[in-house]
């Protein structure tokens, strides 16, 4: 089954469509608040900080490493290469697990940013991407602004991705339907377990409002944007070793933050490989981590494309290219 849901047939108009406008009133917010909070307080962790003095020390630093590990694993190896891509089966739980952490990182239900998801590989920098640097060609649009719309802007779009289209196999799957429909409930826990940590740890209340502004909300500020990055940063900045018909670039600095997903020419080139890492030197964690759940039964069906394949396309040149270059 073609997981990017991108075939030759597809048209090329998006099936999207205006909502209602309570509902665009509630998407507006609730973008707003997913961007803005974690914002404010990351600026108000650092001067309690640098500042002060104060909030900061080995145990938030531990939380701050360890919950931005385990959100970020949740979107590379559960939302992106699990759900969206199909790169490989698991277990119901282990299923259920990425899609709890990936809710955790707050960039919206899994089903949702899964619809989202296939859309771009099907329209990749083209109409109908929902989040392309270079969404505007016609009016020439200024680099910059097409950068922010990429990373942070189209959050605020006011298109809805048609679900039934993109998403009928995630729409049918109860386990993860059942998760997608208790988001919030993810959230406050990705919020409410450092916190916990914290205020056992040092014993104190305060001690708890630093483990939910350093392993809760600065944590998300940094997994948002470090996802984000891959949206705009590996779509203007980097090598393109496949000359696919799009702008994703490999973005070795993306690759690190991300756990291997700044691969984004290679996994552009090859959707539903279950690895992005296509030469020695390519740091591709999250592709090891499943690779580990596979050595203990915990996954199969690994996909990955033939060498012959790899071969072909770093040959072939692109039908036509995309994107203003
Ligand atoms: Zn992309
Ligand atoms: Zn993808």
């Amino acid at each position: 089954m073609d997981t990017t849901f991108a075939t030759a047939a597809a048209p090329r108009k998006p099936l999207v469509h205006a909502a209602n406008i309570a509902a665009h009133r509630m998407q507006l917010a609730l973008a707003t608040v997913a961007v803005a909070l974690p914002t404010m307080a990351t600026v108000l962790a650092f001067v309690l900080w640098l500042g002060y003095g104060i909030g900061f020390g080995p145990v938030e630093a531990t939380l701050l490493a360890g919950f931005y590990a385990l959100t970020i694993i949740g979107i590379g190896c559960g939302y992106h290469r699990l759900f969206t891509h199909q790169a490989y089966k698991t277990t119901t739980p282990v299923r259920v697990v990425l899609a709890i952490l990936g809710s955790m990182a707050s960039q919206g239900p899994v089903l949702f940013w899964c619809a989202i998801h296939r859309r771009h590989h099907n329209f990749a920098d083209t109409d109908g991407d929902s989040h392309s640097p270079y969404f505007n060609k016609e009016t020439r649009m200024n680099r910059l602004v097409g950068f922010w719309h990429a990373h942070t802007g189209w959050l605020f779009s006011t298109e809805v991705t048609d679900w039934g289209r993109y998403i009928p196999d995630l729409l049918k799957d109860r386990p993860i339907f059942r998760v997608n429909q208790l988001y919030f409930v993810w959230i406050a826990l990705g919020l409410a377990i450092p916190a916990a940590i914290g205020g056992l740890v040092h014993g104190t209340l305060a001690g708890a409002g630093y483990g939910l502004l350093w392993g809760g909300l600065v944590r998300t500020f940094f997994v948002h944007h470090s996802t984000w990055c891959i949206n705009s940063v590996c779509h203007v900045f980097g090598r393109r070793p496949f000359k696919i018909n799009d702008e994703a670039r490999n973005n070795w600095f993306v690759a690190i933050l991300t756990f291997g997903e700044g691969w984004h020419n290679n996994h552009h080139a090859f959707p539903y490989a279950m690895s992005h890492r296509f030469k020695w030197y390519q740091y591709d964690p999250n592709g090891g981590i499943v690779k580990l759940l596979a050595k203990f039964g915990l996954a199969w069906d690994l996909r990955s494309p033939s060498a012959e394949a790899v071969r072909e396309k770093l040959a072939s040149a692109p039908a036509g290219h995309n994107a203003p270059g």
